[in-house]
């Protein structure tokens, strides 16, 4: 197996959008800002919060913090992101997912200002994106390109299956991939979906993004595809100090010894979906001016 790290690869992206910031401030511009709204308490959630932030604070943006109760109300967290829509020192606004199941994701979501969506996940820039016009790509899906543009797999008359269809990962994956210049023949599964495993075998790239551990195992795959975990599952390790590891949808043990090609959880997608956080981020900088 080869194993498809994104370690060196995050860094050189990190490494190169440092330097156009320095040089960006150098001209006498405003640094890019990034604002990150958390709502409650979730730890996964503050994690990745502090990643993000940290990463920001590395190729140069200014970061903007805001962390609202758990029990906060829809007013609250839109009139937040109003006041940042308007606020001319942010550029992007993300919304940290998921929300409490109290509040409705969707909607508040589609409070971001167009030119701020950073994420991509509102329905104007998804819409946008279907149809082949400027918007920001989804963070998880762009990196997810930008691994296979970095290791040299052409999409372009491939047969790929996409395992999840979320408005985060999958169907944006799914569009993207299926447009031109991508030209791939993609088939998209579901839970319902009957026989994934005659899918899986007959892909020559499949995109896993069930969240489920282990989910896949080498049965699944024909020599010679290349597979893209994008699953982060929390199980229990009694070896590990603090109780449990991340592992993704599929069994990379037992790829080993076969002739296929894998991203790693952790050190794949994860670390391409912050990145790209970082150069949509910048991307939103030069649009606004
Ligand atoms: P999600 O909303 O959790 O939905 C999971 C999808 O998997 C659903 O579409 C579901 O089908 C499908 N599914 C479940 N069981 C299946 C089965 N047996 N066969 C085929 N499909 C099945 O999806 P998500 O938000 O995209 O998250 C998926 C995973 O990716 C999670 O582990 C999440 O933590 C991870 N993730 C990672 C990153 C990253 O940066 N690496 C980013 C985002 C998400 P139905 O629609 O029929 O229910």
């Amino acid at each position: 197996m080869v194993e498809l790290n994104c370690k060196f690869l995050s860094s050189s992206i990190y490494d190169s959008l440092k330097e156009k910031t320095q040089k960006f401030v150098d001209k006498g511009n405003r640094a890019p800002g990034l604002a990150v709204v958390t709502v409650g308490d979730d730890d996964a959630s503050h994690l990745y919060v502090k990643t993000k932030t940290e990463k920001a604070a590395y190729v140069g943006f200014v970061s903007f913090q805001y962390f609202l109760n758990g029990d906060s109300r829809e007013e609250d967290v839109i009139s937040l992101i109003e006041t940042l829509n308007k606020d001319d020192k942010v550029d992007g606004i993300l919304l940290q997912l998921p929300l409490p199941p109290h509040l409705n994701e969707k909607e508040i979501i589609e409070h971001i200002a167009l030119s701020k969506d950073v994420d991509g996940f509102s329905s104007y820039n998804m819409g946008r994106m279907l149809k082949g016009e400027e918007c920001f790509i989804p963070c998880t899906p762009k990196g997810i390109l930008t691994i296979l543009n970095h290791f040299g797999i052409s999409t372009i008359g491939k047969k790929v299956t996409v395992i999840g269809r979320s408005d985060i990962v999958g169907k944006p994956m799914a569009v993207l991939l299926m447009n031109k210049g991508y030209d791939a023949t993609v088939t998209v599964a579901n839970s319902k979906t009957k026989d994934l495993k005659s899918l899986t075998l007959s892909s020559d790239i499949v995109i896993s993004a069930v969240g489920k551990p282990m989910f896949l195992d080498s049965s699944y795959f024909s020599d010679g595809t290349v597979i893209i975990d994008v699953g982060i599952n929390r199980i229990s390790d009694s070896t590990r100090k603090r109780g449990w590891r991340t592992v993704g949808d599929v069994d990379i043990n037992s790829l080993k010894d076969r002739d296929v090609s894998c991203t790693p959880v952790p050190g794949g997608v994860g670390l391409m979906t912050v990145a790209s956080l970082m150069e949509n981020t910048f991307i939103s900088r030069e649009r606004r001016g």
